[in-house]
């Protein structure tokens, strides 16, 4: 039996061969591959999917949340409040425009951000809240709006995640101040090498951006501010409008792959299963195995022949770069040790979910 992997983009490949091709050749022929038509019509089509004003494309998920930041005029002095459970580019782009990272402890069962513990570190000095739609589950947007609102702080979303997520009917990336998307290959709507996006209806922090990405000209030769070089490029552009058309397809997908893992791995002991959610958009389908079995249950696929992955070993506040900081996340630290995503993907066939399903099933089932 052949090995079962984390995520076949292989198999997306295959499906949409004759589209891709035809895209990049597009390109090729057109000799246009920094900024061109397939930039701005793609940059076109994700605002109107996504019903933002403007949508910038840029170099890379990070670089969406740094320049994002940036635009909104985050910098040195402020402090931006955001989860410890996430993936490292979520602090490290605060931290890389000069503003600290402030933690707040994740709810166990979404592993999104507590909103409750959001008001307990406001300062002065906070600017911001950046939270989070982890492994495809939207954040407790209704609640942190709220509280944004009450202490007047900007709202950043990490969308990598979650594309094509919805929270009570708004898409992700929408509802707070400006979103982040990511076109790593892996995520929800992925490239064939880097790529990312602004979202924003702000018209100065989309300019802002828009300049950022380019060294900091509206002109190339008008330079205003320190800038970088964060461009989508054609090729990725145009292999996503492709994709785009289907993001709504692909997630209704990875839901049913998620439902057929939901029944077949209900009532198994020291297993919970991810958050319920019409919502969720499943970048990943992590469980949490209690008890010290997740060791067991890692090892055991492994030798059948089925990956998994922790996503994330060590929470950032634990990492040597942070572990200065301080402070106590008790959920986040948890999450860390129980944790594990099995594989999921669009289009991954019923009797593989099924056999990923009873491998779990038998090394968790009492003999
Ligand atoms: C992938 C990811 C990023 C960074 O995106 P890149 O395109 O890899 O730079 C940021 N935040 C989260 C939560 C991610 O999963």
């Amino acid at each position: 039996m052949s090995d079962v992997p984390l995520v076949d983009l292989s198999a997306e490949v295959e499906l949409l061969a004759d589209e891709l091709k035809d895209a990049v050749d597009g390109v090729l022929r057109s000799g246009m591959f920094i900024n061109g038509p397939n930039v701005r019509a793609f940059e076109e089509e994700v605002a109107a999917f996504a019903g933002a004003r403007y949508a910038i494309g840029v170099n890379s998920g990070t670089d969406a949340l740094v320049i994002g930041l940036r635009a909104l005029g985050i910098g040195p002095g402020d402090e931006v409040i955001t989860t410890p459970f996430t993936f490292f580019a979520t602090a490290e782009a605060i931290s890389n425009v000069g503003a600290t990272p402030v933690f707040v402890d994740i709810d166990i069962d979404t592993f999104n951000i507590d909103p409750q513990g959001v008001a307990a570190v406001v300062t002065p000095k906070t600017r911001a809240l950046l939270p989070v739609h982890l492994f495809g589950l939207p954040a407790d947007m209704g609640a942190l709006m709220r509280i944004a609102q009450q202490y007047d702080l900007a709202v950043i979303e990490d969308v990598a995640q979650a594309f094509g997520g919805r929270s009570e009917g708004a898409m992700l990336g929408t509802i707070g101040d400006l979103g982040a998307l990511s076109f790593f290959p892996s995520k929800n709507l992925g490239a064939y090498g880097d790529g990312g996006m602004i979202l924003t209806d702000d018209g100065e922090a989309a300019g802002k951006a828009r300049m950022l990405r380019a060294h900091g000209g509206r002109n190339k030769y008008a330079n205003e501010m320190i800038g970088y070089n964060s461009r989508l490029d054609e090729i990725q552009a145009a292999m996503l409008r492709t994709k785009l058309r289907r993001l709504d397809g692909a997630n209704a997908l990875r839901r049913a792959v998620a439902n057929r893992y939901d029944r077949a791995l209900g009532n198994l002991p020291n297993l919970v299963l991810p958050s319920p959610s019409e919502s969720h958009v499943y970048h990943q389908y992590t469980v949490r195995i209690l008890s010290d079995f997740r060791a067991v249950v890692q090892d055991g696929l492994a030798t059948a022949g089925i990956a998994s992955a922790v996503y994330y070993p060590t929470p950032l506040h634990q990492l040597p770069v942070y572990s200065r900081m301080g402070g106590a996340f008790p959920n986040s630290e948890t999450a860390a040790r129980e944790v594990l995503s099995l594989p999921i993907w669009p289009t991954m066939a019923a009797p593989v979910i099924e056999r990923v399903a009873s491998a779990v099933q038998r090394l968790l089932q009492p003999a």
